[in-house]
């Protein structure tokens, strides 16, 4: 099997590798870059030219990893979770289109966890993990005698952070090699705390406070639920009309799996506001007029900022705004914890595998990997073409 990383051995985000065999050609993901300039990917036989990649498989539908989900050829089928295409279809909805055209996703097909994929000679095995972003999953990829294992995005410190080394040891075991996110390599995560210490935290500023904003991303299942599972009843729980029902899906679909799914938001309604006035809220927002317009309307209200920090400065939308712009002056109370996995997790994802090679991708320090992985670490650079 051959291992072709597009993007991702230097950077965090734009991810995208393509697992090559006697017969087949897969694609695992197909991202856009974070950083404010992002480039497309241009791939012959992939977004070009006569096609000749077998299926491209989506690990989970955060932006760096699904992308340029619409400059793939017409003809190359395309697999990702369900429920990630379900948000991703709200998303294009919602923004008219601006990313995803829902004619893409509408020829999207979709897996369940743990089903076996046949491409050829190649078998994909999708297992769901933890992250910040609902429905992503690992892939196991099979072919002539030898295990891949490419991790996507992960982490083992949030709500179902407890299924993640059962599921490498009863499922995965040991495989040749994997490809795997090292986001958080340089930074210090001795104090990364856990979603649950998180959802503490934050229960703690809302039921102290009568009026309360979160700003957090509005495919963060895991934080919206934890935020509102750690509100005292009574106290009402809004968003708009958008993230109202990306919950409210998600309760539809997911109440029987959880109590952590049960929770409900609703849209902000000027005709309530004599019920705000007697219960309080907390209201999740994103940039932008809809909700600068009612900030501006609770002065006093608290603000929380559950994202990562780097994002504060990020030139986003058409007008360029920042997010500090955004909040202008207004204090805001940062707790936030990492989507991704911790030097603890690697580790022990590289002990339970014990695969033959590590290649890091989606991080900037993949030489940091050395003291995860000793000699086991392959460094690759994008482009380069690595037999396993
Ligand atoms: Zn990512
Ligand atoms: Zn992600």
């Amino acid at each position: 099997m051959k291992i072709r990383i597009l993007r991702g051995t230097n950077q965090i985000g734009g991810s995208s590798v393509i697992i090559t065999t006697q017969n087949a050609k897969i694609v695992m993901d197909f991202g856009s870059e974070l950083n404010d300039n992002p480039q497309k990917l241009e791939v012959d036989g992939l977004t070009s030219g006569k096609s000749d990649i077998d299926t491209v498989f989506f690990s989970h539908n955060h932006g760096d990893h699904v992308g340029l989900i619409d400059t793939i050829n017409n003809d190359i089928p395309i697999y990702m979770g369900k429920t990630s295409l379900e948000l991703l279809k709200m998303f294009a909805e919602r923004t008219k289109e601006r990313q995803y055209t829902l004619k893409t996703l509408d020829r999207v097909k979709t897996f369940e966890k743990k089903e076996k994929i046949v491409i050829k000679d190649i078998v994909v095995t999708p297992y769901f993990v933890d992250h910040s972003a609902f429905d992503a999953y690992m892939f196991l990829v099979e072919a002539e005698g030898k295990k891949i294992l490419y991790t996507g995005d992960f982490r083992d410190h949030g709500f179902i952070g407890k299924g993640f080394e059962p599921v490498l040891q009863n499922h995965v075991g040991k495989v040749d090699a994997v490809i795997c996110e090292g986001t958080t390599l340089n930074r210090d995560d001795s104090k990364t705390l856990t979603e649950m210490e998180l959802q503490r935290e934050i229960g703690k500023v809302i039921n102290s406070n009568k009026y309360v904003f979160v700003m957090c991303a509005s495919t963060n299942i895991f934080r919206i639920e934890g935020i509102c599972s750690a509100v005292k009843d009574g106290k009402c729980k809004l968003s708009d009309k958008y993230q109202s029902g990306i919950i409210n899906y998600i309760k539809e679909n997911y109440k029987d799996v959880s109590y952590l799914y049960c929770n409900s938001l609703s849209e902000y309604n000027e005709n309530d506001k004599d019920k705000y006035e007697k219960y309080g809220f907390v209201m999740f927002i994103r940039q932008g007029k809809y909700f600068k317009k009612i900030m501006d309307e609770y002065k006093d209200a608290k603000i929380i900022y559950s994202m990562w920090h780097g994002y504060l400065d990020k030139k986003n939308g058409d007008d360029r705004e920042t997010l500090r712009d955004f909040f202008g002056n207004r204090e805001i109370i940062e707790l936030h914890t990492s989507g991704h996995a911790t030097k603890g997790a690697i580790k022990k994802l590289i002990d339970i595998t014990s695969p033959n090679h590590v290649i890091p991708i989606h991080t900037e320090a993949k030489k940091k990997f050395r003291e995860l992985a000793g000699d086991k670490l392959l460094l690759a650079n994008d482009n380069e073409d690595i037999s396993i």
